[in-house]
């Protein structure tokens, strides 16, 4: 039987990210999802801080899916994580980094998908008025996109907010407010649609075989620039090749011209257009 089919697997999750990982994982290699009951990924740190995440977001995925097995018996285990912040390039611009994990314990597999672009709502403001508080969460896509008020304080925290009447709640109850876009996956679709990419990506990494020792995960761990530009043969900025290397038998393949073409315009040189 092929890899995989019909085995279940723990998906470490309480916030729906079942919704997209589950039908992609199933349709790829017929695996059954198994949502541990009453997981509670919260305690490996949430959005609002109030538990702080411990180590960086692959060791607190690893994490979420080791008590996935541990309460469910199962071998295979998939987790997300996912992180926030300014984009490194554009610090103007929200950033969202998605990683999707899946292990299997039988194998000795770790395998990881990733997303990373400014697909993201992520924001926050403070605000002193319901009107303030509601053409925020307009910018950001509230209703469909849920929202947080605080009052700055772990004290009172509303999440999940995603109707008019308990925006107005929980904006009257103190004068000056944060108002901030709630990044749980079931209250943020544009959230769920990288999950989703990341998942594609993880997919894309399990069906890549090591040519030496047949394992899954043949992955790229290295882009190479200096495309040569086809006027100057000088070499430019875009992609050369790719390396790619086993995790299990650490074999190495240097791919190159992974773009399909072997020169570039001269508009990417620096030499024919500074
Ligand atoms: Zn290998
Ligand atoms: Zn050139």
């Amino acid at each position: 039987m092929a890899y995989l089919q019909g085995q279940k697997y723990a998906l470490a999750t309480m916030h729906k990210k079942e919704q997209v990982i589950a039908p992609i994982l199933n349709c790829e290699f017929g695996l059954e999802v198994v949502v541990p009951e009453n997981f509670n990924s919260d305690l490996f740190g949430t959005f609002t801080k109030e538990v702080e995440r411990t180590g960086d977001q692959l060791e607190a995925a690893r994490k979420k899916a080791e008590q996935a097995m541990k309460q469910t018996g199962l071998k295979l285990a998939v987790s997300s994580e996912g992180s926030f912040g300014p984009h490194p390039s554009f610090p103007y611009l929200a950033y969202n980094r998605e990683l999707v994990l899946f292990i299997d314990q039988d194998e000795d597999l770790e395998i990881t998908g990733y997303v990373a672009n400014s697909e993201t709502n992520f924001a926050r403001k403070e605000v002193t008025s319901f009107d303030e508080a509601f053409d925020f969460g307009l910018s950001v896509g509230f209703p469909e996109h849920g929202l947080i008020v605080s009052a700055g304080d772990k004290l009172e925290v509303y999440k999940g907010i995603t109707t008019e009447k308990q925006l107005r709640e929980a904006v009257k109850l103190s004068k000056k407010v944060w108002v901030e876009t709630d990044m749980r996956a079931m209250f943020n679709p544009t959230r769920m649609k990288n999950i989703e990419l990341a998942t594609l990506d993880l997919v894309k990494k399990l069906n890549s075989l090591c040519p030496k020792c047949d394992a899954r995960g043949f992955e790229v761990v290295e882009s190479k620039k200096g495309l040569p530009c086809c006027s100057c043969r000088l070499p430019t900025g875009l992609i050369l090749s790719h390396l790619y290397e086993c995790k299990k038998c650490q074999h190495k393949e240097e791919l190159f011209y992974p773009n399909g073409q072997k020169q570039a315009d001269p508009a990417f040189c620096q030499m024919c257009n500074p």
